[in-house]
Parts: structure tokens; sequence; C-alpha cells
């Protein structure tokens, strides 16, 4: 988390350095948690996830009989750490044979480059992987996509533009099976605006891939962009609406003041962030850490 924590300080907008004012002030008043919450604000924490931190804050406070205002970064990283223990951050494979992920999300998020990344951390771990260019609404989705696949080394499975993007999702699972591979990670249309097409679409999907492959999807992860702030937890909320997302994966979160939003998306949408984005290379992935990225923030 270091490149988000460096990206914080450039921006100068990390918790700790709008608050120093708390621990020199010498005591804790009202004004020291109308300070954090606003600070809180700042980072794109959001209305109703500040005022829960502030709350867990204050009660730990009382209930402890914290005095020094030096102890509050403490109480408050613990309360994030708590906010962001909910739901399993772990990764779900088939037991046998090829997994299927599904990836979703708006086009811009960054979805194809954290498909890149995600084969090329797997294929570190020895794992055979299969990118399917499920996107065919979009030519350079599917460019985009083989360029990845070319860079990092994996096969693409892809079919013309405008092509049915359940019939690429058929040939990936034969092509898996065929070819061994352990992985299939597939790319799908973000048209949010159009969100009858875009759960049909989904929907045809999950029904080949059930059949094909039965207890597959095995994760559909949903790639949200950090710095549109607010606008990714109302991005979380609509694909909640359309499909079964099983887990985030938080993009961009190098450079951006907005990183916040990650509280409100897990406590509030209860759901895993389970990879952060931290950078344009196909190395710049990380599997999310709840008080890594609660220390980060608060740096
Ligand atoms: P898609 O339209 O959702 O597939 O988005 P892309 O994967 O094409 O990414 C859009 C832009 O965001 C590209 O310029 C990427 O290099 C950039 N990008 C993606 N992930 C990250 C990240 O974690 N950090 C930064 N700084 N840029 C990113």
């Amino acid at each position: 988390f270091d490149k988000f924590r460096k990206g914080l300080e450039k921006s100068r907008t990390g918790l700790w350095g709008r608050l120093g004012g708390w621990i020199q002030g010498g005591k804790i008043d009202d004004t020291v948690y109308d300070e954090m919450e606003e600070a809180l604000l700042a980072a794109d924490v959001g209305f109703d996830t500040a005022i829960w931190l502030v709350e867990q804050v204050r009660r730990a406070q009382r209930q402890n009989r914290v005095t020094d205002p030096k102890e509050l970064p403490r109480l408050l990283m613990d309360a994030m750490v708590d906010a962001l223990s909910g739901p399993d951050p772990q990764m779900h494979f088939a037991e046998s044979g090829p997994t299927l992920m599904l990836v979703v999300g708006v086009n811009g998020v960054g979805k194809t480059t954290s498909i890149a990344k995600l084969a090329h951390y797997y294929q570190q771990q020895g794992k055979k992987v299969i990118l399917a260019a499920g996107d065919t609404f979009r030519a350079a989705a599917i460019e985009q996509l083989t360029e990845w696949g070319g860079r990092i080394g994996c096969d693409v499975v892809r079919h013309s533009q405008g092509a049915d993007p359940a019939a690429v999702v058929f040939d990936a699972i034969s092509a898996a099976r065929s070819r061994n591979a352990d992985l299939i990670l597939c790319d799908t249309a973000g048209r949010l605006h159009n969100k009858a097409n875009l759960m049909n679409e989904l929907a045809k999907i999950h029904k080949v891939a059930e059949r094909e492959l039965p207890g597959s999807p095995h994760e559909v992860l949903l790639v949200l962009d950090a710095v549109t702030g607010q606008n990714a937890l109302s991005q979380a909320k609509v694909f909640q609406e359309v499909v079964n997302v099983s887990g985030i994966v938080v993009t961009k979160l190098d450079g951006t003041a907005k990183g916040g939003v990650v509280l409100p998306i897990v406590r509030e949408r209860q759901i895993a962030v389970k990879w952060v984005g931290l950078g344009e290379q196909m190395d710049d992935l990380e599997p999310f850490d709840a008080r890594a990225f609660a220390q980060a923030i608060c740096s």
C-alpha cells in the first residue's frame, strides 16, 4: 500500500495530516470530533460511514476512559478495521476443473487492466490463465485485452465486435478444458446506462456458465475507480441490483485523495474489497488488507 500512502502524501490529505490539530490541542472535546468528521468526509468516506466511524471512536474513548488525544488516531484506525472486516475477502476457486471469474464494471474504471493484472498474479502462482473478451460491444475492448494477453503471455478467446458474449464464454470454457487451463478471466461490457440490456446480457452469460461449468461463475468481480469517489459507491449499488457481486477491485488508489470510499463500499454494501489497483503496470495489484489500508489512509 506504499503507493497509496505516497499518493495521499502528495495530495496532503492524509487524515493524520489534516488532524494534526487533535493531537496538539491537549484535550478531547466536540471540536476534535467535528474535525474528525470533516476530515473523513474530505477523504470521501461518505456521510453515513463518517458519522458511524466518529460514533465508534467516541464510544471506544468513553469505554476505555481515554483522555489523551494522541490515542484517537489508533481508535479511529481500529474502527476502520472493524468497518472493513465484515464480508469474506477470500477468492473462490473451482474444486476441480477450470475456475471462471466474470469481471464487471463501467467503461474506463480499469477493468481490462485489472483483468491483465489478475492474470499475471495467478500466472505467477503457476496457474494457466485464459482471457475471454466478453465485452463484444466495443472493438477497442477486444483489441486491448488481446494486447494485454500478448504482453503477459496468455491465450485470449475472442469473437468479432457485436458477437454474443455468452458464445465467447462458451468457447472460453471449451478452450480452458481442452488446453487444461486453471482460470478463465472474462471481461464484460459495462453499459450501465442501459440497465435492462446489461442485466439480460449478464443473465445469459450466467446461464451458459452454469450449464457448461456447473458451480460457475466462481467469482463476479466488480471493478470500481477510487478517483470517482462517491460515484463508485452508487455503481456498487446498481451492479448489486443487476448481478450477484462476490467481490470488488478498487482501482487507481495510487494518487487519489478519495480512497476513503472503500469504507462505505464494504460497510454499507457489505461486499468484500478483494483487490486494490495501485498503478498502470501488471504488478500494480495487491490483495486487500484492511489494516494496511486503514494505516495508509490515516498516515
Ligand atoms: P476499462 O475501460 O474499464 O477496461 O479501463 P482500462 O483498463 O482501459 O483503464 C483505463 C485507464 O485507467 C488506463 O489508462 C489504465 O492504465 C488506467 N488504470 C487502470 N488501473 C489503474 C490503477 O490502478 N492506477 C492507475 N493510476 N491507473 C489505472
